[in-house]
């Protein structure tokens, strides 16, 4: 009999000759050129497919950007940058990059709470927008501004006076780090027309990683509303409002991809209500994970196979050093298996379960626990999918001192 990986339902990488294929190549090929395994590789084919889905639902006056720090590996920033109206960053370091790209800077935004004198000048030197996070951000900048003899482009991020329901993560809504609280926005706004700034509007993102579609309705539909509100104090008309994003993508058994339709349509809905509000306002959508997440592959290779006590474990050279996410150490509460197959050879005579560890010296370090795989051995080659955004650069390549993974847009 023969035997596939009962995890994968992911379809998005075709299996020819008994081996998975990215970006039309073979998996081993690739291990071949790429000189190394653990490696991560991205394919440039999705990406722009998911992105030509997305615009096909969309109304066509959103504006679409990427926010590039669920996978900041320059040549997936520029091929981004191409597809997409504007890139966001939250540093000094995503900002270099985005400014590579050469994008128009006006398209570039730059959010994130302790942004520091140094990245505020930066900003401002660039010209890009700054999502001002609070007050005392604002008075900082000011002066920056005056020192450079420039005027800052910003837009100030609000917290919403509502949340994000049943999103992966929350990040507004409630007390937060994150943005100026709804209420002293309009203290805000008034201050802002006092100085001398370039203002452009709002950024109101409410969280990330869902899959619900009427969660993302409703946020849209108060974030809108809040804008609305906060209309009345601004200092001059807006040009430019950010409703954040939250498309979650699936990575755990039993979850469902995101269903864009009814987002779509009332996206519709809301641009026709609030357009008189709004008649000059670039509405922008800013998306990290749902553009490139399930176009990656994290590949390692196994090393070892042994048997303990009765459980089979298959010892690979790669872990949570390189892939803290599929660990489940970043951010989940209760460890749960991203989807993971045996890639290279992708069948074989018969199954096993197995846990899936990597090579350091921590119980934490699990790619996969107790899993339905085809019966393998030392050499073979591993692959989790779900891993182009939040993987190389959201883990801790130092622990252990082991060498990183190479990074591929194929
Ligand atoms: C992290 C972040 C994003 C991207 O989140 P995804 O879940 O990857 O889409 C977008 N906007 C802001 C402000 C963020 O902090």
């Amino acid at each position: 009999m023969k035997v596939a990986p009962k995890h994968a339902e992911m379809k998005q990488f075709p299996i020819k000759n008994n081996e998975l294929h990215i970006g039309g190549v073979a998996l081993s090929r690739l291990a071949a050129r790429v000189g190394q395994t653990p490696f991560y590789a991205y394919d440039r084919k999705l990406i722009t497919r998911r992105i030509g889905e997305l615009r096909e639902r969309l109304p066509q006056a959103i504006h679409l950007h990427y926010a590039i720090k669920a996978n900041p590996m320059p040549a997936v920033v520029q091929h981004l940058a191409g597809l997409t109206d504007g890139l966001d960053v939250a540093s000094l370091g995503e900002m270099r990059v985005a400014l590579d790209t050469g994008v128009d800077p006006r398209t570039i935004s730059f959010a994130g709470p302790g942004k520091n004198d140094t990245e505020l000048r930066a900003a401002v030197a660039a010209g890009i927008i700054i999502n001002l996070e609070s007050e005392g951000e604002l008075e900082r900048l000011t002066s920056i501004g005056q020192a450079l003899g420039i005027r800052p482009v910003v837009s100030v991020r609000v917290n919403p006076d509502f949340e994000l329901k049943t999103s992966g993560m929350k990040m507004g809504g409630g007390p937060k780090p994150f943005g100026v609280d709804a209420e002293r926005v309009p203290d805000m706004l008034k201050r802002i027309g006092a100085l001398d700034l370039d203002w452009q509007g709002f950024h109101i993102f409410s969280g990330s990683q869902n899959l619900r579609s009427e969660a993302i309705v409703e946020a849209q539909s108060k974030t809108f509303e809040l804008a609305s509100r906060l209309l009345d104090h601004a200092p001059c008309p807006i040009r430019w409002l950010n409703i954040g994003g939250g498309f979650g993508i699936p990575y755990f058994p039993g979850e469902t991809p995101l269903d864009i339709q009814p987002i779509a349509d009332n996206l519709e809905i809301l641009l026709e209500h609030y357009r008189p509000q709004l008649p000059d306002a670039e509405i922008v959508i800013e998306l990290g994970r749902y553009l490139v997440g399930e176009a990656g592959v994290y590949v390692c290779e196994v090393i070892d196979r042994k048997e303990s006590r009765g459980e089979l474990f298959l010892v690979t050279n790669g872990g949570l050093h390189h892939h803290l996410a599929a660990s489940g150490n970043f951010g989940q509460v209760i460890r749960k298996n991203y989807p993971v197959a045996l890639a290279y050879p992708y069948q074989s005579e018969d199954a096993e379960t197995v846990n899936v560890v990597g090579p350091l010296c921590t119980p934490l370090d699990i790619l996969a626990s107790k899993v339905e795989l085809p019966k393998t051995q030392a050499g073979s080659l591993i692959c989790i999918y779900q891993s182009g955004a939040y993987g190389y650069t959201a883990s801790p390549h130092q622990f252990l001192g082991h060498s990183k993974p190479i990074e591929i847009l194929v």
